[in-house]
């Protein structure tokens, strides 16, 4: 009997062989990956997990758990050689209770972060956690990674937003931890374990999610100003005045939104004249909008007299709500259109970061002329994506210039990230893409603990090998 005839004998669900088929399932969302794979299954249930997950642990075949493989550090995708299926879970997507009063969701893995919201929303509650490829990624996914976005600095990541898991250990036992507590101090905490792991320790097949009062009104402002000190000094006062209120705080240079406006149809800056920096900061409450805008209004007016900003917009719509919005969302996808780029996912003490961005700046645009700088990111978090495009001057031909240089880019800005005690995935976690430039900055103690546990939770290596550690 073949292995695909073996594993259909146990699993009557949905497995694709044919390789056109298999195709989208085997390269990541940004196309620099691609691996190949016995099968691709789709089970719609938990049970039906489990008896692949068996299956896979008794004939020596890994497993690679997908989602929407969104993923931007390669972790969804199979390696290039080896037995591997993957598992994805995009036909289990149930919800499975919504608890009002306990202000709490539960759900299959293979929810979209997307329908994840909409449910929450029927309910009248809220879901915060929001990113740019919510209408794919899944919840479980989301959880692997323990995902950001745009809304950490008032609700957290996802596992801050998590109260229970169930599991698909690598032996295809399910471990039901699909508690909705917001105490439990019973000994090793199993779920946290899971959350982050990218699909190396287990199957997510389940969660518990928490769930929020919806806010009644929301305001975004754009706001001008000189440098990232400058946002520093505005997001310490917008904390100081309205913490509780404060959703997002985000930074932005003004060649991330001239390569929006170059890419985007109709996207514009709401302001009349340029600036080096930009600041996309949100206000959300159970206040009127009305309130709301006053209060915005009163805490710029405060940072125009201090000098911090130099000019900002206020949105008085829900379009000019969502155009605001949509040139911070946007600029992944422009800079993509700009041709190769280099990214970096980091993470830094928030007070570090207006002289990290000069200094290294400066270091890297003094070495490479072939680059240019496109730095954004979730300045409220300490999250940067501090990434690199083409220089203007560098034709389209001359790009492998530019990839030339990735590997020297990334050790320079990663050992300043180390050096600041930093972290170089803040959100994106590591997958395959990551994975060695971690190892080298952990000390000898933490390999050892995290090759310890990943033995224990998967002693055959057969759960996604390869990613997070070798
Ligand atoms: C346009 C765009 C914007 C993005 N913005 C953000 C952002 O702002 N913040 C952010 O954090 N990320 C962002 N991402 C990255 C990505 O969307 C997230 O990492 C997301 O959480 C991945 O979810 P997914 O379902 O697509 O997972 P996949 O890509 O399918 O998988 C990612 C990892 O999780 C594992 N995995 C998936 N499902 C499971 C499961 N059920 N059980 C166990 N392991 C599993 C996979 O093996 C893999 O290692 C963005 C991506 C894109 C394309």
């Amino acid at each position: 009997m073949s292995l695909i005839d073996s594993l259909a004998s146990v699993f009557s669900g949905k497995i694709i062989s044919d390789p056109t088929d298999m195709a989208a399932f085997l390269t990541d969302w940004r196309g620099k990956w691609t691996g190949v794979a016995l099968a691709v299954v789709q089970p719609d249930n938990t049970e039906d997990v489990s008896l692949v997950v068996r299956w896979c642990n008794e004939h020596g075949v890994s497993v690679v758990p997908q989602g929407g493989n969104t993923g931007l550090s390669g972790g969804a995708t199979p390696s290039a050689t080896g037995l591997n299926v993957v598992l994805s879970l995009t036909r289990m997507n149930k919800v499975r209770d919504i608890d009002v009063l306990n202000n709490t969701i539960s759900l299959d893995a293979g929810v979209t972060l997307l329908a994840v919201q909409e449910a929450a929303d029927e309910a009248q509650k809220l879901f915060p956690l929001s990113l740019a490829a919510e209408g794919t990624c899944t919840i479980g996914g989301n959880l692997a990674t323990n995902a950001g976005g745009v809304q950490v600095l008032r609700y957290g990541n996802a596992r801050d937003l998590c109260l229970g898991l169930e599991v698909v250990t690598s032996d295809g036992s399910i471990w039901n931890g699909m508690k909705s507590l917001r105490k439990d101090n019973t000994g090793y905490d199993l779920k946290n374990i899971f959350i982050g792991s990218e699909g190396t320790l287990g199957v997510i097949t389940g969660a518990t999610l928490k769930l929020f009062e919806k806010p009644k009104s929301k305001v975004v402002s754009f706001i001008a100003l000189a440098d990232p000190s400058a946002a520093l000094r505005l997001l310490k006062l917008a904390q100081e005045l309205h913490s509780n209120e404060l959703t997002a705080f985000e930074l932005m240079s003004d060649e991330c939104i001239q390569l929006v406006e170059k890419h985007v149809d109709a996207a514009r800056s709401p302001l009349a004249s340029r600036s080096e920096w930009y600041v996309l900061l949100e206000l959300s409450s159970s206040s009127e909008e009305q309130a709301l805008s006053s209060r915005i209004e009163s805490l710029l007016e405060i940072a125009m007299e201090n000098d911090w900003i130099a000019d900002a917009a206020i949105s008085s719509s829900i379009a000019q709500f969502n155009a605001i919005w949509a040139l911070r969302e946007d600029i992944s996808e422009a800079q993509a259109a700009e041709g190769k780029t280099i990214k970096h996912d980091i993470s830094l003490p928030i007070s570090a970061i207006p002289q990290f961005i000069d200094r290294v700046t400066k270091r890297l645009l003094d070495s490479y002329s072939v680059a240019r700088m496109v730095v954004f990111g979730h300045l409220g978090d300490g999250n940067l994506h501090f990434n690199l495009s083409p220089a203007r001057s560098l034709d389209k031909s001359q790009n492998e210039l530019f990839t030339s240089i990735e590997a020297e880019v990334n050790k320079l800005v990663h050992d300043e990230v180390n050096a600041c005690n930093g972290s170089i995935s803040a959100e994106h976690g590591l997958g395959v893409l990551r994975r060695d430039e971690a190892s080298r900055y952990r000390s000898e103690i933490e390999r050892n603990l995290m090759s310890s546990l990943k033995k224990s939770f998967d002693p055959k290596n057969l759960m996604n090998p390869g990613k997070v550690i070798s």
